[in-house]
């Protein structure tokens, strides 16, 4: 979207609409997954980082706890608790950030992980509790680390209809509960 606007500028793409912002997306040569609701996010986040932190998008997390950046976020339209849990995380481990609660930061409880959860025995039932609460107690002092391993193993082999167990690297522990 830079290359194609020439800027990422919060303060001009919050003023632009959301069907100027929609045919950006389109342009796009890769799509966000939710590409209808994607250009009212990208506007709404333009919105918050211009009216709110002066336009610098660091200081939506800069001097802030996990949980504060979640909160604030999650009034973005699109952005649930599980896209707000990955964002903390991802800016932990992709801008060196650590936050001051670091350890309360749990894993983004989306389908993938909440069925591996399931399928090892780890998890009583497939919903986002069960998953954030598993992993609390398998990993107290950071239960976002399981965040990453959890999701590979649940796109790579361990699919919602054609599980591949015998390639899944969880294999020796795994209860395989369908
Ligand atoms: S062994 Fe099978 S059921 Fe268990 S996590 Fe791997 S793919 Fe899923």
């Amino acid at each position: 979207m830079k290359c194609d606007l020439g800027h990422l500028d919060p303060r001009i793409l919050a003023g632009m609409s959301v069907q100027e912002l929609a045919r950006a997306v389109d342009r796009l040569p890769s799509k966000p997954r939710y590409v209808h609701d994607a250009p009212r996010t990208i506007q709404e986040v333009a919105a918050l980082v211009s009216r709110d932190y002066m336009g610098d998008a660091e200081r939506l997390w800069t001097g802030h706890t996990a949980r504060a950046v979640q909160d604030t976020v999650i009034q973005v339209h699109g952005v649930g608790p599980a896209l707000a849990a990955m964002l903390v995380i991802l800016l932990e481990r992709c801008r060196g950030i650590r936050f001051p609660d670091h350890q309360e930061m749990g894993v983004k409880p989306d389908v993938h992980v909440q069925r591996v959860l399931y399928r090892l025995g780890l998890a009583t039932e497939i919903t986002e509790a069960a998953a954030l609460d598993v992993t609390k107690r398998m990993n107290p002092s950071y239960p976002g680390a399981l965040d990453s391993p959890l999701w590979i193993i649940g796109t790579r082999w361990c699919s919602q209809s054609d599980p591949q167990c015998s390639a899944c690297i969880a294999q020796q522990v795994c209860a395989r509960r369908f």
